[in-house]
């Protein structure tokens, strides 16, 4: 287990963080902006460094897809955070209602304290950056804990935050799931998790033993609705890019195929020729990611073979020529495994594509719904009436629709799951708020005939009961 900074308990860290963010619980503008601008000089001046240190824990991760997938991303979230923090953290007059006129009454919006940030391997600079920088936009302080299958980017990281804040303000833990199992117990103001279902579980259980209120940004199986009205070669580039980005190992990648009976030739003729354009010379392209670890590419690759075994076709995509990398998998359609393969009860997390096959809108519908709440879900046509069908018929964490991934770029669009997908969103005003405690306040009036209301109860009192029961 690695401490940074300094070499402390992580309770003593908490403790150094509980004790400023309780003496200093106005935290002023210029404060979070400097905060804010020592992020953004972090990925400015050691960006290239961090997307080395990507390159070098996945074995093949091409250091201008971090550029555009972590680096692109958080320069977006910063930018909307230096732009709007001035107005977001403002206090909000409220309407108040007649009988309680001529009080006022108002929201201020306040930092919770210390918020935990607990980070997944993926996107290893987005998502521990992006929720550290909107939690100390909205004044709060920082504890990150980021993937230990990340060891390269997680200590670069950690060095370079511990060179950028007093430990106080953020500092990093660095460990596997024993430490971050402690972390997750420790008493946050707020707790945010970005990772898998099942350890968001143990996420939940930790923090609810101390009242601790958490964001779980966790994954599961986003489906891709293709319509009949859809022209499958313009749709098949959009997903093969959605689904090969990072190799699949994306929360919001499409994670299985719906696709009218009686197209599938078709779309595998499509999508084969998509991946070839998107990786000229197969798998082993440097633009095409590894598998993060042996373990995770033995799961996909059984997978794969447990729905071959179950009668599934299996179709081998650009395979690897050459050298590449030992991991750089080779991209593959699966066309109709049954529903009891782990390959359509898991989320596949990497670029093995299921295709299956559906007789009616209402049955790929019903297939979407016959599972947990997706946390994406992308629809591809021209037909509106098809696409309001699904979009009212369906509960997803987000919806791109005639493309894949994009809804996670809008910073106006808050961004998160729903029931085993997770629950709280950010990104924009809404990541603010998460990070923030809306309080009430109401003013009294010396004007104010709340007296009325008081006891002992008598004619004035039904009189104005009787009054306010017509008006209400
Ligand atoms: P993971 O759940 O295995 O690990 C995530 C983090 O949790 C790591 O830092 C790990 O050390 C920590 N952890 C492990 N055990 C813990 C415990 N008992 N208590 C607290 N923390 C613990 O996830 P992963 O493999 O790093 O990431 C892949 C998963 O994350 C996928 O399911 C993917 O869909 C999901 N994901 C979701 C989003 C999103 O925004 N919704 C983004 C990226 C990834």
């Amino acid at each position: 287990m690695t401490l940074t900074p300094p070499d402390l308990p992580l309770r003593a860290l908490f403790d150094a963080q509980f004790h400023a963010s309780r003496a200093q619980i106005d935290v002023p503008l210029a404060l979070r902006l400097d905060r804010l601008r020592r992020i953004r000089a972090l990925i400015d001046t050691h960006g290239a460094a961090l997307a080395e240190a990507v390159q070098a824990d996945f074995g093949v991760r091409s250091t201008r897809l971090t550029e555009v997938a972590d680096f692109f991303v958080l320069r977006a979230l910063l930018g909307d955070l230096e732009r709007h923090t001035g107005v977001w953290m403002k206090t909000r007059r409220v309407r108040t209602p007649v009988y309680l006129q001529p009080a006022t009454g108002h929201i201020q919006r306040q930092p919770l304290g210390v918020v935990g940030v607990i980070g997944p391997w993926n996107y290893p600079l987005q998502l521990t950056l992006g929720p550290t920088a909107t939690a100390l936009a909205a004044g709060n302080r920082v504890m990150l804990k980021p993937s230990e299958l990340t060891p390269h980017s997680s200590a670069l990281l950690a060095t370079l935050l511990q060179q950028a804040f007093a430990a106080d303000e953020v500092c990093v833990a660095l460990g596997g799931p024993d430490l971050a199992h402690e972390f997750a117990s420790l008493p946050f103001d707020h707790l945010f998790f970005t990772g898998s279902t099942a350890v968001g579980r143990k996420v939940a259980a930790a923090a609810a033993a101390n009242l601790t209120p958490t964001t779980l940004e966790l994954g599961g199986k986003s489906p891709c609705i293709i319509d009949g009205s859809a022209d499958l070669d313009a749709v098949a580039i959009k997903i093969a890019h959605g689904k090969l980005l990072n190799a699949g190992q994306t929360c919001i990648a499409p994670d299985y195929v719906l696709l009218p009976q009686g197209r599938e030739a078709e779309f595998e003729r499509a999508f084969a020729a998509a991946v070839a354009r998107l990786f000229p010379g197969g798998a082993a392209h440097p633009d095409f990611a590894s598998i993060v670890s042996d373990r995770h590419h033995a799961r996909l690759q059984a997978l794969v073979e447990e729905a071959r075994g179950q009668g599934a076709r299996v179709v081998e995509l650009a395979p690897r020529s050459g050298s590449g990398h030992v991991r750089q998998m080779t991209p593959v359609l699966v066309f109709q495994p049954p529903p009891s393969a782990r390959l359509m009860r898991e989320e596949i997390f990497g670029p093995v594509l299921p295709v299956i096959g559906y007789g009616t809108l209402d049955e790929a519908i019903a297939t979407v719904n016959a599972g947990p709440r997706p946390l994406a879900l992308y629809w591809f046509g021209r037909d509106r009436s098809s696409r309001e069908k699904v979009l009212r018929g369906t509960v997803s964490g987000g919806v791109t629709v005639n493309d894949t991934l994009l809804h996670i770029a809008h910073e106006n669009l808050p961004f998160g799951g729903v029931g085993e997908s997770g629950w709280g969103a950010y990104h924009g005003e809404t990541g603010f708020l998460r990070f923030t405690q809306q309080k009430p306040v109401l003013v009294q009036s010396r004007w104010a005939a709340a007296s009325l209301f008081y006891p002992p109860y008598g004619a004035t009192f039904d009189r104005v009961m009787g009054l306010l029961r017509r008006w209400l």
